[in-house]
């Protein structure tokens, strides 16, 4: 007989992020993608920008490129305009996604669209398997109005961006990583459990309050800007801890994803499988070809 608590995701390592600028000089906190965690096959980076201060967020991303894998942007608070070459723009709001998949190339620009206030999201940079790097660039935007929230327990609600909660489905599908992306807000006492496939990648990111992981005698707390990378298992079990900013509730995303267990050859924003594809890019971009 199958023991469901057996099988419940352990932490493998907690991971703090790395204080860094990117674009013009944009404060962020490169979580995934730094020394401590250079990648999480499929996930390439994960970024946390929270900040208050215009000086940290207002020179933005400025046209630059991208090729071969996807990201996808969303946003907690603040407002961010991004505009490409192929002809998509739009203006991120609160709770809005912004998935975009870069494929054999796009030139676009990330800019704040306020002068001040709070600015907070994060960016995650999810890799494509070989034979989709080349694919035709595209832009999908899903304002907040269209990330469905789930309620799977009592104290717990579940913004569902991509996979499904408790039969409520998110708005994204890109079957090569199958990928899950949940925004949970979970109070103290409060449980969660979700199937996840065993061998999927899997990590927690608390980013108020905190939040247990696992079943059993020894549940891991992982407290606020720290990723917890989780250990194959067929569900992931989570339990509140402490609230977060109102009072009430702790919050974290939750994202899975099939592992294409190909190789990764990267620099800067392009991401093939071998050197001569990245020297490709280069001269691709550089004679206008994006
Ligand atoms: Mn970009």
């Amino acid at each position: 007989m199958v023991n469901a608590e057996a099988q419940a995701r352990t932490v493998r390592r907690l991971v703090k992020g790395m204080p860094t600028s990117d674009g013009a000089g944009v404060k962020l906190t490169r979580v995934i993608g730094q020394p401590q965690l250079p990648d999480l096959d499929p996930f390439l980076m994960l970024d946390e920008f929270g900040t208050d201060k215009p000086e940290d967020y207002i020179a933005g991303f400025p046209d630059h490129p991208h090729r071969g894998f996807e990201t996808v942007t969303y946003m907690l608070d603040g407002r961010m305009r991004h505009r490409d070459n192929h002809g998509n723009e739009g203006v991120l709001v609160p709770g809005s996604v912004q998935w975009m998949t870069a494929g054999r190339g796009l030139v676009h620009s990330e800019m704040p669209e306020q002068q001040e206030g709070r600015m907070r999201g994060f960016q995650l940079w999810l890799n494509l398997p070989a034979r989709d790097k080349m694919t035709q660039p595209k832009s999908q935007e899903f304002g907040p109005e269209r990330i469905p929230t789930a309620t799977p327990a009592a104290g717990v609600r579940a913004k569902v961006i991509a996979g499904s909660v408790a039969g409520v489905v998110g708005p994204i599908a890109q079957p090569a990583t199958d990928p899950t992306y949940l925004d949970l807000a979970i109070e103290p006492g409060a449980t969660f459990s979700e199937p996840l496939p065993p061998d999927y990648a899997a990590f927690l990111y608390v980013y108020e309050g905190s939040i247990s992981v696992g079943a059993g005698a020894d549940p891991i707390t992982v407290r606020a800007h720290e990723l917890a990378v989780l250990d194959e298992g067929s569900a992931v079990r989570l339990a509140g801890v402490t609230t977060g900013a109102d009072g009430k509730s702790a919050r974290a995303i939750l994202v899975a994803g099939r592992p294409l267990r190909e190789p990764v050859a990267k620099y800067g924003p392009f991401v093939m499988n071998t050197r001569d594809e990245l020297q490709q890019a280069f001269i691709d971009f550089q004679s206008g070809k994006f």
